[in-house]
Formats: structure tokens, sequence, C-alpha cells
């Protein structure tokens, strides 16, 4: 299925000029190009949110934010999911004891998958607590060898192995404030490295 991919980011896409877009100034330097448009994120968000409600239909939707980087993804594909249908069924939980998720049906939303370590084990400590259904939205997967394909099921975009920020993805907890999504420069690196 050609759509389980996303919108796939080639890796020659130089991304758009920051003269294209507005942006917070004191970033100028930081970040090499507009890599994802907010408004490009936005759009794709709506399609997102049109599978999650078609796969999980009447179903009460428990949603785990893997937070931080996940806060505004999590909270615009909720906003888009609340729209179109009437959900006081609609939960977000971050707590951490998950035992009251036994025989619900969950949606993970992460905003990057890298390896796909972090969602591995995230999904085998949810698995625990036997939930009806799991599934898995990341906004970004990247395209690294041994990607764990499968492991999302609503995927955002496909995007070569750049590090990449904005968008509440941070460096450092920089650059949470940037609305699109940015390939970081090596000035950037360099004036936030810790
Ligand atoms: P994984 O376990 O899939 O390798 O890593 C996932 C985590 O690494 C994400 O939750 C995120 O915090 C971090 N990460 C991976 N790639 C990037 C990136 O390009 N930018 C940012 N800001 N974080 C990343």
């Amino acid at each position: 299925d050609r759509t389980k991919r996303g919108i796939v980011i080639e890796d020659d896409w130089p991304g758009y000029s920051l003269d294209l877009f507005t942006y917070p100034e004191h970033y100028h330097t930081d970040i090499e190009c507009v890599y994802i448009p907010h408004g490009v994120i936005m759009d794709r968000i709506e399609r997102l949110a049109r599978y999650v409600m078609q796969d999980f239909g009447d179903n009460n939707i428990m949603v785990l934010c893997v937070l931080k980087g996940g806060y505004k993804f999590c909270s615009d594909l909720v906003e888009s999911i609340k729209n179109d249908q009437s959900t006081e069924d609609l939960h977000i939980i971050g707590s951490r004891d998950l035992s009251f998720l036994r025989g619900k049906s969950v949606l993970i939303v992460e905003a990057i998958v890298d390896t796909g370590k972090t969602m591995k084990a995230l999904l085998k400590h949810v698995e625990t607590f036997e939930p009806k259904m799991v599934k898995v939205a990341g906004l970004l997967v990247k395209r690294v060898p041994h990607m764990a394909e499968g492991l999302t099921d609503y995927v955002g975009f496909e995007i070569p192995n750049h590090f990449v920020v904005g968008y509440a993805l941070d460096y450092n907890e920089y650059f949470r404030d940037l609305n699109h999504i940015c390939v970081i420069s090596k000035t950037g690196k360099l004036k936030y490295k810790v």
C-alpha cells in the first residue's frame, strides 16, 4: 500500500528558501531551510485524522501522546478528529499507570520515529495492559538503514535522515517556537550545543 509511507520526501529535496516564509527572526542563521511548511503539516494531519476515524469507528479513542516533541502534532491531530466527530469519547492520557487501557482502543501519537526503538519499547509496554487495539501515528518517519517498517500505522511524511527541528521538535529545548519543520544549520547546532 503506497499510502502507508505517507508523503515521501526524497533525499535530494533541498527545502524552501527561508526568505519565502516567516519564522522567529532570532533563528535566521540557525536553520538551513524550511523543510516542511506549517500549512502542509496541517493539511496532512487532516488526512491522518480521517484515517484514524475510519479505523477506530465508534470505539472511544484513548490517545497516548509521547511528550515532549509530540505535543503539537497530538493537539492538532486531536483537534482535527474532534472537528469531524463529536467526541466526549476522546481521552488524552499521560499517566504512568496505564492499567485502564485494558480492552480500550489506543492511539499512540509520536512526532518522529527514527530507529523505532522508542516506539517499540512503548508498544511493548502498552500491550502488557491488553488493550483491544493499538495504532501508532507518527508525523515523521525517518528513512534510515534498518528502518522500522510497519511500526507506524499513520505516517505523515517519510523523510531522509536529517536532523529536523520545529513544530515542537527541539534541539536541546530550542526551536520549539518554530512553526515549520526545518533543517538545523551548522551554526545552529554549535550555538545550542550543550
Ligand atoms: P528512535 O527511538 O525512533 O530512534 O528515536 C525517536 C526519538 O528521537 C524521538 O522521539 C525524538 O525525540 C528523537 N529524534 C530523532 N530524530 C530526531 C530529529 O531529527 N529531530 C529531533 N528534534 N528529534 C529527533
